[in-house]
């Protein structure tokens, strides 16, 4: 059985569908890349723009980070996306699922953006 990820290790130490994508096993729609952070297409869009932005290391959530650096290379990337896509004007959304009451069904951080309709509130 593969090993499972570890909170704060790089991605090539475990496996989970976004390491396996981090690590080039998985096939994924790739939108940016540096040393830290990738951003691929989501596989099932919930809206006409639909980005999922990971970091490269593993952590099952949003509650498992403790270093507020891995936000914000995160959200820098969600921001030159923005940018780069033209996304500013119509207006987006960042999203982040956080444990099984919030609908979190993969166990690595990831920050969903989505654009290109209007998103109602409350969220259901
Ligand atoms: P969440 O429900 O917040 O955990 O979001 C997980 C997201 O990952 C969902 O929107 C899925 O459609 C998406 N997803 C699952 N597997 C893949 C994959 N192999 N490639 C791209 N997106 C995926
Ligand atoms: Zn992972």
């Amino acid at each position: 059985m593969a090993p499972s990820c570890t909170d704060g290790v790089n991605a090539l130490a475990g496996s989970c569908v976004f390491c396996e994508i981090v690590e080039g096993r998985r096939k994924a729609a790739i939108l940016h890349e540096d040393s830290e952070v990738l951003a691929f297409r989501d596989i099932l869009p919930q809206a006409p723009t639909h980005i999922l932005i990971v970091p490269k290391t593993h952590f099952r959530s949003a509650s498992a980070v403790t270093d507020p650096a891995v936000w914000g290379k995160l959200m820098a990337v969600a921001g030159r996306l923005v940018s780069e896509l033209g996304l500013e004007e119509e207006g987006y959304r960042l999203v982040v699922n956080n444990g099984p009451q919030a609908g979190q069904t993969i166990p690595h951080l990831h920050v969903h953006l989505l654009a290109g309709r209007a998103f109602r509130w409350p969220p259901g």
